[in-house]
């Protein structure tokens, strides 16, 4: 890639031949930081096409070079969300503004056992109209299921049905997939056996992918689903990856420690496991998420659901198409305004939220069922363990953002990360920070030539400034872009710059290379 790009900005100075030298773009004035955890130093970045040709102290403009004064500011590799739900909407929204503001150049989708099936039609569109940010995928789990089982998914999947799977698995992962995610904690994950997991977490192995998944449980069985995902990778060999890593449970609250300790031991003894996190308090999902076992007419799981999973005024409405008036209240307030418990207001919402799921189904025609019925931000997580489980050296940072979506994240996470938790609290260094939203993203994605500036590396650069970026997206106000996030480069073109998206949609479809195995 590299050498085709020189040749063809040397070719195209041999047909002017006034130019001597080729034309490439010096990025001056800059603190860099270049990704791999080294101390930032004061240097430039130069660039021809989509590949870095030079950085460091002394590197100097060319004389036909553009060059952007960087006055300062920090320069790093763009960011890398490695659980992103940014994907939807993309092609609708191709200047991605929830993304490039924060500095994010590269999402990785398919998160969650969801992909769009089939994944080939998906990346062709992308590349027919690409976005102005890079985007790779994983096979989704719970695509497969649903694609082999239908409606018929609430059991354990017969040898069949899993022969089935492993079939579609293998056309699916032609297409150039990272590898296979999971969600254990949703339809229709949650009914599979793990022996069910594992098998396709093997053949995923053998087509040289990795494996992470939003984990069985985040609270109740924790443990066992932290077990589960360290057997796969065992078992399978394979590395693996617990998305959004999080203690979401109120008796859970402080054992950050033992987490890490236990996931320490796995490396120690051969497994390579790592994880991504988000830095929020408080998750977003459906509320029937909150009963792992489908029980929403259960009192008393209802009430230990508002004492140990999130309290009534921890429970945000975020949308609520039953009545749109509760959208941005609490369960709490709802049930204020209801003169009623909180467990019985839950128990209603779940059930007219269901209702309408119902008559959804039955009036679509083709049985796909468009349009959110309910969403909530729930605060289920304590603020010590995010900074423990951020400061593990084996997390990288992620969004679990949407381009319209209701929690912050979508449009903070990143610039949330550099102000609050470097800048305001020393939770990590700068240079850090960088590494977990750069080159250690890459690696955990299985991603090459992107998170670090080098030689030879894409162009995938953020300009920020480290007094003053930050997030201001809050869950009342999710779609404020964040300020310090001053210029964004994808690929060598420019899609960020004066507060405003370019225009410019220089993404691309990253695929799966074998080499991301081997270095
Ligand atoms: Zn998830």
């Amino acid at each position: 890639m590299l050498r085709r790009q020189l040749l063809a900005a040397l070719l195209l100075c041999v047909s002017c031949a006034e130019r001597p030298v080729a034309v490439g773009t010096t990025i001056s004035n800059v603190s860099i930081v270049d990704g791999t955890g080294s101390s930032a130093y004061t240097g430039a970045v130069r660039f021809i096409g989509d590949s870095i040709i030079a950085v460091g102290p002394s590197v100097k403009a060319e004389p036909n070079d553009s060059i952007v004064d960087g006055k300062g500011l920090t320069l790093a590799p763009g960011f890398i969300d490695t659980h992103s739900h940014h994907d939807d909407g993309l092609l609708q929204t191709p200047d991605a503004l929830a993304v490039v503001s924060q500095g994010i150049t590269t999402i990785i989708a398919g998160q969650d056992g969801y992909h769009p099936l089939p994944l080939q039609a998906t990346l062709d569109s992308l590349s027919a109209a690409p976005p102005a940010v890079n985007i790779a995928f994983y096979v989704g789990h719970g695509a497969l299921r649903s694609a082999v089982m239908g409606d018929d998914f609430k059991r354990k999947a017969t040898a069949a049905e899993i022969d089935s799977m492993v079939a579609l698995l293998r056309s699916e992962f032609g297409a150039g997939a990272l590898g296979l995610s999971a969600g254990l904690e949703y339809d229709p994950g949650i009914y599979s056996d793990p022996s069910e997991v594992m098998a396709l977490a093997k053949v995923t192995a053998s087509l040289g992918g990795r494996y992470i998944s939003h984990i069985r449980s985040e609270d109740r069985w924790f443990w066992q689903a932290v077990d589960e995902i360290i057997a796969i990778g065992r078992e399978a060999k394979l590395p693996v990856q617990i998305s959004h890593m999080k203690l979401g449970m109120i008796p859970l609250w402080g054992q950050a420690d033992s987490l890490i300790h236990v996931l320490d031991r796995a490396r120690a003894s051969g497994v390579e496991i790592t994880a991504d996190v988000y830095p929020y308090p408080y998750w977003q999902s459906t509320l029937t998420v909150l009963y792992p076992k489908r029980d929403f007419e259960n009192v008393a799981e209802t009430e230990r659901i508002l004492r140990e999973i999130a309290k009534p005024e921890g429970l945000l409405l975020g949308s609520y198409a039953p009545n749109p008036a509760y959208a941005g209240k609490t369960v709490a307030e709802i049930a204020a305004l209801r003169r009623e418990p909180p467990s019985r207001t839950l128990i209603t919402l779940i059930r007219d939220a269901n209702k309408m799921r119902e008559n959804r189904k039955a009036q679509a025609e083709n049985g796909v069922v468009s349009g959110e019925v309910e969403s909530v931000i729930a605060t289920g997580m304590d603020e010590p363990d995010i900074k423990k489980i951020l400061a593990w050296p084996h997390s990288n940072v992620c969004s679990d953002g949407a381009l319209d979506g209701a929690h912050p994240r979508g449009f903070g996470a990143f610039p949330r990360i550099l102000g609050k938790y470097v800048r305001s609290e020393h939770a990590l260094t700068l240079e850090d920070a960088v590494r977990k939203m750069t080159s250690l993203a890459a690696e955990h994605a299985g991603l090459v030539r992107r998170g670090k500036i080098a030689p030879g590396y894409h162009a995938d650069l953020t300009l920020f400034d480290p007094a003053t970026v930050e997030d201001r997206s809050t869950p009342k106000d999710p779609h404020l872009t964040s300020q310090g996030i001053d210029q964004v480069w994808v690929n060598g073109r420019s899609v960020w710059r004066d507060g405003r998206t370019t225009g410019e949609r220089p993404g691309q479809v990253l695929k799966r290379e074998t080499a991301a195995r081997k270095s």
